[in-house]
């Protein structure tokens, strides 16, 4: 009976992570099915804790288990509540890595259970020849796969708040390979002729896998971490899933397959949007910390607009384009934005946001800003919904964005971004440019967008540029 329920809560578990997917592809939906996948997830794992038996005996060990879920549970919602907009893909990183470690740690137990098991009863025999080599290999692909994934991840964490910096070594890619060869040749030597001792052998996998992660995320450049981290993400899905076979668990392998399915989407998504492969993004070292930046070449004037002119120019425009970029998560000014954006409809104008794929460090970074800022769904378009309008629309303004309006994009085949898509601003009558100085943005590269005549710059951090906007507007 106990294990029929069982059976109901992982099917609701398996149910809800779907739908909770489902439900995150859409901004206005995205909330909810966090928490749904969230509910389905506490369903499963509580169904386990009370109603797993094995041998007519329940788990037990009540006090390990709560007290592991109550210090995961502080740590995980001051870290959340924390966390900078900014520094997301930072977290999202560490959060990942530990689910790598978890089934890193999942492989070494059950090889100690398998060792325990059988050894003490077969002497001389070695008692991995006794196993059935279907499951040692699902423990020896969860250590793998997880420690990679662990080791990657925390490196990944590192080259993003700067406290790790890019390192590589002539021949590192060379280097890398034959490591992953070692492993996978020292894993099929375990697998298929067992020595005596096979505790050492399984224990030096694990280091080399450990090192293999930390030597394959090195020499990514650091601004590819988002990819990486997607990257990692899949195969800590395929290493929770391992962990799904091997205990026969149907909400585990579910949720490591979803996992593995939608992070290895995510990377392909993501690499799209640059125009950049995968294989450009592990071998390319993009915006590390050899950065194009020093390579800057003449581009002319530039002009400027001051604040009252904008106020005119946005205030009797028909349609306003607003187009977000990174510069707006760093000054948290996704409220200030809405306020403009409001003030401004209620004197007639549209005003629409036009989201590039990439803008800020995640895919969906602007959406999340934006939502939280409650700006309605509707009124933000998708890239290529945008291209379409610009043309009718009075004034672009760009909030902090920098690459993903840069005409070199399309125009200039030496360029690092050449062929990555990019919104077509230029198409509209006027173009106000807001960032603090004529820096370069991620991929280190001038803009030539800021030199063309019907651009202007509105220097300064985009919050208070645009709270100055909105009492300009006012005073009109
Ligand atoms: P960019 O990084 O190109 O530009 C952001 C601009 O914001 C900078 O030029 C900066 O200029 C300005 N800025 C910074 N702080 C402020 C502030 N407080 N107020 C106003 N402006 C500010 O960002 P985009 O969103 O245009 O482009 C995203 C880039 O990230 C793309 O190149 C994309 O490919 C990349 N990306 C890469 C990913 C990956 O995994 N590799 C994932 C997602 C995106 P200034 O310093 O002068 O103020």
């Amino acid at each position: 009976m106990e294990l029929n329920i069982l059976t109901i809560c992982y099917l609701i578990g398996s149910v809800t992570f779907i739908l909770g997917l489902k439900m995150l592809s859409n901004p206005a939906t995205a909330r909810k099915g966090n928490l749904v996948a969230a509910a389905g997830m506490t369903v499963a794992i509580f169904g386990t804790i009370f109603l797993y038996e094995e041998g007519g005996q329940k788990l037990g060990n009540y006090g390990w288990i709560f007290g592991g879920i109550a210090i995961g549970t502080i740590i995980g919602f001051f870290a959340a509540k924390k966390v900078k907009m900014t520094a997301m893909p930072e977290m999202v990183s560490l959060f990942n890595g530990m689910g790598g470690a978890c089934a890193a740690l999942i492989s070494i137990v059950e090889f100690n259970h398998l060792l325990g098991a059988m050894g003490h009863s077969f002497d001389n025999i070695n008692p991995l020849e006794f196993v059935n080599p279907g499951v040692f290999i699902i423990i020896l692909l969860g250590l793998i796969i997880g420690s990679v994934s662990f080791a990657g991840s925390v490196i990944a964490w590192g080259k993003l708040n700067g406290s790790i910096k890019d390192f590589s070594f002539k021949g590192q890619h060379i280097f890398n390979i034959l490591l992953l060869l070692v492993i996978v040749s020292l894993a099929t030597y375990l697998i298929g002729w067992p020595p005596a001792s096979p505790a050492i052998l399984f224990y030096i996998i694990f280091v080399l896998s450990l090192l293999y992660g930390i030597f394959f995320v090195f020499p990514i450049g650091g601004a590819d971490m988002p990819v990486v981290i997607s990257l990692l993400n899949s195969f800590t899905g395929v290493a929770a899933a391992c962990g799904g076979f091997l205990y026969n668990n149907k909400v585990m392998l579910t949720g490591g397959i979803l996992v593995g399915a939608a992070g290895t989407l995510l990377t392909i998504l993501m690499c799209k949007a640059m125009n950049r492969s995968l294989a450009n993004v592990l071998i390319g070292s993009f915006g590390g910390s050899t950065t194009k930046s020093g390579e800057k070449k003449e581009q002319g004037n530039y002009k400027e607009i001051t604040l009252s002119d904008t106020a005119v120019l946005m205030s009797y425009s028909a349609r306003v384009y607003i187009v977000p970029g990174y510069g707006l998560a760093v000054a948290q000014a996704q409220h200030a934005c809405h306020e403009l954006e409001k003030l401004l409809e209620s004197k007639g104008v549209e005003v629409k946001y036009a989201i590039h794929p990439v803008a800020g460090r995640m895919p969906g970074h602007m959406n999340v800003l934006l939502a939280e800022a409650d700006v309605p769904y509707d009124k933000l378009l998708e890239m290529e919904q945008a291209n379409e309008e610009f043309h009718n629309t009075d004034v672009v303004l760009i909030l902090g964005a920098n690459d993903v309006v840069n005409p070199a994009a399309k125009t200039d085949p030496s360029s690092p971004i050449y062929g990555m898509p990019i919104l077509d601003v230029e198409l509209a009558k006027n173009v106000i440019v807001n960032k603090r100085s004529m820096k370069p943005g991620y991929a280190g590269i001038e803009n030539d967008l800021f030199f063309q005549p019907k651009t202007s710059m509105l220097f300064g951090d985009a919050k208070k540029v645009l709270q100055d906007l909105i009492a300009e507007i006012k005073n009109l």
